[in-house]
């Protein structure tokens, strides 16, 4: 059966594969130690749940109304972005979506002609270049490596800009690498941007878990500009652990939400009607429970980046936020005899039972993403067989 060449064009998830791999050797009885799932391994709060439960219970199972969200979220969201991030929006400048990815995709649909470029730092999320050449866009890689720390410089971005560019792709903290920018690199960035009608996307899933006390910046609180200009998306999924529930949200100039919410409502008439009101309750309790889960992630990367960088052929920045780190493996190929991240990855998941994600699939071949989402004993038993197969 023939299918499209769009779709014959578009990449498989990386981290799909491995899952998918992990679960084929689990099935013949192998355990396998999983690094590779980008969730969080801590239940939704119960007073989510419950607030999904009583919106289900009161006869919230129609379509939203409107689809773009319900007043309660809505609210909830401006009232979250005034509040953390230091930004003012009405309501018809904000969108509720399945999930993070449906923002992000609602956006290229609604920003990109055929050829227009999206500027995207190396390594970047998976779906980021996906998405764009979906749409008829192009994506423009600039490179940062792990001797930058992973973050691109000012002039790095302002040497890919082109009249073509429509838009720029911003991720802090970052999947795959952990890399968190702090607010001064956050301006300047943004103030290459200040004479141009760039428009940044600003994928903030994160925000919340950022490390060493250090404090978040949203990339449309740098300037005006930059809010006239910027469309920020989170969701409930990494901050809430609630990255089955699939809801999330977008903020921004009011035409670009506009368009959005129309090509959203003629492809999914939007989230489901409840798990709006379970997001306004995450974003409106206590959040002691997002600060338990940040915690958690610290000690937890804070251990496995000292114990990779005590491998010998290993280099792993240590992470700033998110929970992920991305060491450079690259120095070991040779002794192992394989020639990229792939290669790498799939004999640690044949010989050693461990599951990393290859740095392939997020544009850069000499490091692995692992996840730290996941239980200490999990990350203990994970290093040591990881050091076993460097031995
Ligand atoms: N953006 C980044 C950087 C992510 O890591 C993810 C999830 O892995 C998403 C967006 C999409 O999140 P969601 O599961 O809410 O669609």
């Amino acid at each position: 059966m023939k299918v499209s060449q769009r779709i014959q064009d578009l990449a498989e998830s990386g981290t799909i594969a491995v899952s998918n791999k992990v679960a084929a050797l689990r099935a013949e009885g192998i355990d396998v130690v999983s690094l590779g799932a980008g969730e969080p391994d801590f239940d939704t709060p119960d007073h989510i749940k419950q607030a999904a439960s009583a919106a289900l219970d009161r006869g919230e199972t129609k379509y939203a109304k409107p689809a773009s969200g319900v007043a309660e979220l809505k609210t909830a969201v401006i009232d979250k972005l005034a509040r953390e991030n230091n930004l003012t929006y009405a309501p018809d400048q904000i969108i509720a979506t399945i999930g993070g990815k449906e923002g992000l995709y609602l956006a290229f649909a609604t920003l990109l002609d055929p050829s227009d470029e999206v500027i995207i730092p190396t390594p970047y999320w998976v779906s980021y270049p996906e998405q764009v050449k979906l749409v008829g866009g192009v994506p423009v890689f600039i490179d940062a490596g792990a001797a930058s720390g992973f973050k691109i410089t000012p002039d790095q971005l302002r040497t890919a800009i082109t009249p073509r560019t429509r838009a720029f792709v911003f991720n802090s903290p970052s999947n795959p690498t952990g890399a968190a920018y702090s607010p001064e690199e956050t301006d300047a960035l943004a103030a290459v941007l200040a004479d141009t009608d760039v428009i940044t996307l600003s994928d903030e899933m994160y925000d919340r878990l950022l490390f060493g006390g250090q404090e978040f910046k949203s990339f449309a609180a740098t300037s005006t500009h930059a809010y006239d200009h910027t469309l920020t998306f989170n969701a409930g999924s990494k901050t809430f652990s609630m990255t089955g529930w699939r809801i999330g949200y977008a903020a921004g100039p009011v035409e670009l939400i506009k368009g959005m919410s129309k090509l959203q409502t003629q492809t999914t008439s939007g989230a489901a009607t409840f798990t709006m009101h379970a997001m306004a309750a995450a974003l409106n309790g206590d959040q002691t429970c997002v600060d338990e889960m940040r915690d958690a992630f610290e000690s937890r990367g804070r251990f496995v980046s000292e114990a990779l960088n005590r491998l010998e052929g290993v280099a792993c920045p240590a992470p700033g936020g998110a929970f992920y780190v991305f060491p450079d493996v690259s120095d070991t190929f040779a002794s192992l005899g394989v020639s990229g991240s792939t290669a790498w990855a799939g004999r640690l998941l044949e010989e050693s039972h461990v599951g990393v994600v290859p740095g392939s699939d997020f544009g850069n071949d000499a490091c692995v993403r692992l996840s730290f989402a996941t239980s200490m004993d999990t990350l203990e038993e994970a290093m040591r067989r990881i050091e076993a197969f460097l031995d």
